[in-house]
């Protein structure tokens, strides 16, 4: 038999599009019916009890379950990348509490503190719409063909910074060594952490076009090769461009207004989901 609860079950609140157009994912990953508009539905109770874990790395796998579960036209949320997923966590937060955020912050001149009332619903609304260019030119040669940093590197990142901190702590606390030798010590992992960062670059590099000959490089261990390679002029270009990129999708700035001293100040609110959700 039917659920006779069926119809009361939870249904979608609005209807939001992507800022990176699909541009970034393989064929069938958006089920999209309404003219690339999916259908975004409020947080479960389960839902919010999972985001409020503090646990960074739990957080991050949370954040992939509601999604899945609140945006069900994505068919595989672990390939989303950044200007998405913060398009994607703004439009859950109106589904769930409506179109308001309160948001607490001090005027940066007289220190006066203040709760703003924010309206984020036309913030879903505000990404540039043509996908920027995605491309750096490396010394004439060679054309890298990049996309932002989806949810797959934002685990690892997290991964990588608690490891490095692991080693820093580890060797802080070296009885048996002074300042020189800790130095020497952590001189010894340099080397895999500064691997562990070019693989986690290497996973945003698309394809790599040869100028000369026209031909293109898609394989990734072609391409993890080449950029643990590369000069750090050539590592710079390319973070550069990815950063740019990671920035795109729907504007979180909100202007605001001192009642105390008439100051005025532009603020870019913060999407991490253990405190966006309240
Ligand atoms: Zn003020």
């Amino acid at each position: 038999m039917t659920n006779p609860l069926l119809k009361y079950y939870r249904i979608p609140k609005l209807y939001v599009k992507l800022p990176s157009n699909g541009d970034y994912y393989p064929d069938g990953f958006l089920d999209t019916s309404l003219n690339g508009e999916l259908p975004v539905y409020p947080l479960t109770v389960k839902d919010q009890i999972l985001l409020k874990t503090p646990d960074a790395l739990f957080n991050g796998e949370s954040l992939l379950n509601v999604i899945k579960n609140c945006v069900p036209g994505i068919t595989d949320p672990k390939l989303l990348v950044e200007p998405d997923i913060k398009q994607l966590v703004l439009a859950i937060r109106v589904a769930s509490s409506g179109a308001t955020l309160e948001f607490t912050s001090a005027c940066p001149k007289c220190h006066t503190s203040h709760n703003f009332d924010v309206n984020i619903s036309h913030m879903t609304e505000t990404f540039v719409d043509s996908v920027p260019d995605n491309t750096v030119n490396l010394d004439d040669q060679l054309i890298v063909h990049l996309r932002p940093y989806n949810f797959i590197q934002r685990h690892l990142q997290i991964l990588n910074e608690l490891e490095e901190s692991k080693i820093i702590k580890m060797v802080e606390a070296r009885q048996d060594l002074d300042e020189n030798g800790k130095a020497v010590e952590l001189g010894k992992h340099v080397d895999s952490m500064a691997d562990r960062t070019l693989s986690l670059m290497a996973l945003s590099v698309e394809s790599v076009t040869i100028v000369s000959t026209s031909e293109s490089v898609t394989d990734p261990k072609y391409i993890e090769d080449f950029i643990k390679g590369i000069t750090p002029n050539q590592a710079n270009v390319i973070m550069d461009k990815v950063r740019e990129l990671n920035a795109q999708g729907p504007d979180l700035t909100s202007r605001f207004h001192c009642d105390n001293c008439g100051h005025e100040w532009d603020q870019m609110l913060d999407v991490d989901p253990t405190s966006f959700f309240g």
